[in-house]
């Protein structure tokens, strides 16, 4: 660590406390170039999350993007701010499991996944968004997948 003073790289730590609230560690360190004291700090490296688009260019994952997308979805529907700010947590946990680097698509099916216990009529509207269906037979074929789920899915008390 370079002294911001002289430019030394000669220092020691004289002193290591913790701070924000255990998330970092700061240290007084004293340059043995000029004899001043400064200060460092360190930290957990946020992971930084990307998505990879269609053409192959990664941008950085946006969480306000997709939840804007899956709010459309659920325009007019009984789904509480609550189960929707906990879908795009979910969601932006899961990408951060997949190792951080994900594709569109894949972001879509999480969306898809997380929607479809909430509510049937914002999860065809999201399909169709991300799917970009094309005919009726789309839907009537998520609507399928929506039943399947729904079968699948165990008796409350079980
Ligand atoms: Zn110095």
């Amino acid at each position: 660590m370079r002294c911001p003073i002289c430019g030394s790289i000669e220092n020691r730590v004289v002193d290591s406390r913790s701070a924000d609230r255990d998330e970092a560690i700061r240290r007084r360190r004293l340059c043995e170039g000029c004899g001043e004291r400064f200060t460092t700090f360190e930290r957990v490296e946020e992971q930084q999350l990307s998505v990879v688009k269609r053409d192959g260019r990664i941008e950085p994952f946006d969480r306000l993007r997709v939840e804007a997308g899956i709010r459309a979805a659920c325009k007019g529907r009984p789904v509480s701010e609550e189960d929707l700010d906990s879908l795009v947590h979910d969601i932006e946990e899961g990408v951060r499991m997949l190792g951080g680097e994900v594709e569109t698509a894949r972001i879509g099916a999480l969306a898809l996944e997380g929607l479809r216990p909430l509510d049937g009529v914002a999860a065809v509207r999201f399909a169709s968004v991300y799917k970009g269906f094309e005919n009726p037979g789309d839907f009537e074929a998520e609507i399928r997948l929506l039943e399947e789920a729904d079968i699948q899915r165990p008796e409350p008390g079980e």
